[in-house]
């Protein structure tokens, strides 16, 4: 039987300490407020952003989705970039991507200043995260963290095995599994033989954004999946990276998509955008 590692309720008991550390941060005057920038049409994009304005508008924090053109410049993202880093009211700021094509995506980045920099966007904040420092860590790989941890599920010892090897998800976890004291695999689009390294896997982390790309074969007998896929079909509903048809029964237990890593990512960045708030 493979158990569901619904990340449903956690996001319930996150969402719930942050509506409260917003009342505090409210009763001495401070105002809590995230700014979101999108450069995109991109349909997934903006399935994650509406989903974050609604969280965040819902714990009481303010949200703010700032929209250019996608053709806007490099320079004009610099410039909103560096407005937002010096708006003493704004306190979380996020980037989206995809970016419009030939901007320096890194250049961006650096522009958000560490503090304000709730989804470890940052070089600084990955280098910090690297070197096992106070940093703000993205959130989706702190998702697949705090699921594990959850749902009791022992890390340090085990395999873990990431397919995909994002800045966003496989690299900074990578790291987080490192720090776990897990042995770490990370596969790419030109690892050869994938599904017989994923085979190993007593934890293996998908992100690869192919809809339901990793089926039976590619799964441990028992082992845990975790599934952090978002692929949005035509008619607006979800899928993940994982068969889940397929890797049921096989997998000890599996993230669901929806109701898995998503809730729980948008849950941390409300949470790392309250710290924010606290130290700025
Ligand atoms: P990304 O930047 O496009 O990276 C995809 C990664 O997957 C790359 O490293 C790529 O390898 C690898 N890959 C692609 N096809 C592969 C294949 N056939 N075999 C092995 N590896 C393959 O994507 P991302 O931003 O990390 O997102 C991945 C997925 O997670 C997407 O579905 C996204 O929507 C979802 N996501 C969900 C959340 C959430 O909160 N739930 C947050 C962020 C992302 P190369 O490096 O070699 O190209």
């Amino acid at each position: 039987m493979t158990e569901v590692l619904s990340g449903k309720e956690l996001a319930r008991e996150i969402k719930d300490e942050v509506a409260d550390s917003v009342k505090q941060l409210q009763a001495s005057g401070t105002d809590p407020s995230l700014s979101v920038v999108v450069a995109t049409a991109d349909e997934t994009t903006d399935f994650y952003v509406r989903h974050i304005t609604k969280a965040a508008l819902a714990a009481g924090i303010k949200a703010d989705v700032v929209r250019l053109s996608t053709t806007a410049m490099e320079d004009e993202l610099a410039a909103t970039l560096t407005k937002l880093a010096g708006d003493k009211s704004v306190h979380g700021i996020i980037l989206q991507t995809p970016l419009p094509t030939g901007v320096d995506v890194e250049r961006l980045r650096s522009l958000i200043p560490p503090e304000k920099d709730v989804d470890g966007a940052n070089p600084l904040s990955a280098g910090r995260l690297l070197c096992g420092m106070e940093a703000f860590a993205p959130t989706t790989a702190l998702a697949v963290m705090a699921i594990l941890d959850y749902h009791d599920i022992p890390v340090s010892g085990t395999h873990a095995v990431i397919v995909g090897r994002s800045l966003v998800v496989g690299k900074p976890l990578a790291h987080l599994l490192l720090a776990a004291d897990a042995t770490v695999t990370v596969c790419h689009s030109k690892t050869r033989e994938l599904a017989q390294v994923t085979r190993k896997a007593d934890i293996l982390v998908v992100a690869i954004g192919k809809a339901q790309f990793i089926t039976a074969d590619y799964i441990k007998p028992d082992g845990i999946v975790i599934d952090v896929g978002t692929n949005v079909h035509d008619d607006g509903s979800l899928v993940g990276d994982v068969d889940s048809q397929s890797v049921h029964e096989v997998a000890g237990a599996l993230s669901p998509v929806p109701g898995g890593v998503g809730p729980v990512t948008t849950a941390l960045l409300l949470k790392q955008t309250v710290e924010a708030a606290k130290t700025l």
